[in-house]
């Protein structure tokens, strides 16, 4: 259908604050999708699929920035760098160390955001909060030169109670908050909480949120 992407996004745009970043999430949407948020002046995109990503990226403009937002596989972390500007999925210090080791094979600086796991759901991945104020030290950050820790992203649970998603993005918040107040204060570019899709971002705005992963919202509903 096409004008319903940019109509979308402009209607979005209209009620997302100023100061709150907007990424796309074009996952399993043809390129063509892409390209008519692209000419509404959408720069930003997230992908959670490495070889996805990579096709996407060849084909469409090369000043697009793409995010990758999904579980990511260290065998995937060589096909994922060369297109990225940040990794929203950073959930275990193997991963961080192998998107570090590939960032500084290739000469890039890598944005990465630490996922925390507050949701209900096993399912999920990322760090808990106790977790991740434990991994994040100042040998931990000394000994990184290729990426560089940009913030938190989490998701909230996957329910219709609005308190238990607003308490899930407070505790995602409330870490980022532990971490800027502590071994991250000297950190200027620590500065990005990523939370919040199509069904819950007001909530996650709400609570501090200052970076939202929308997709069904822009593009409609995915077919698997
Ligand atoms: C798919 C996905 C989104 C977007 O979800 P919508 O409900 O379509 O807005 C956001 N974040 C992550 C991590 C995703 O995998």
């Amino acid at each position: 259908m096409s004008g319903s992407v940019s109509k979308n996004l402009q209607r979005l745009r209209e009620s997302i604050p100023t100061g709150v970043e907007l990424v796309a999430v074009s996952k399993f949407h043809p390129a063509e999708a892409l390209q008519e948020a692209y000419r509404a002046g959408q720069r930003v995109f997230g992908e959670s699929r490495a070889l996805e990503l990579e096709a996407k990226a060849k084909e469409l403009p090369a000043d697009i920035e793409w995010h990758f937002i999904g579980h990511l596989q260290t065998n995937k972390v060589r096909k994922v760098i060369p297109c990225v500007s940040m990794i929203h999925s950073i959930d275990s210090e193997r991963l961080l160390r192998a998107v570090d080791t590939e960032a500084i094979k290739t000469d890039r600086r890598i944005g990465v955001l630490l996922q925390l796991h507050v949701a209900q759901e096993e399912t999920k991945f990322g760090f808990t909060p106790e977790e991740l104020i434990d991994f994040v030290t100042p040998e931990l950050l000394s000994s990184l030169e290729g990426v560089e820790i940009r913030g938190v992203m989490g998701m909230a649970s996957n329910v219709d109670d609005e308190e238990r998603i607003r308490k899930d993005f407070h505790e995602i918040r409330n870490t980022f908050d532990r971490l800027k107040s502590g071994v991250m204060s000297e950190h200027e570019s620590f500065d990005t909480i990523s939370m919040g899709m199509s069904h819950d971002w007001t909530i996650a705005v709400d609570e501090g949120s200052n970076m939202i992963r929308v997709g069904t919202s822009i593009f409609g509903e995915r077919e698997y």
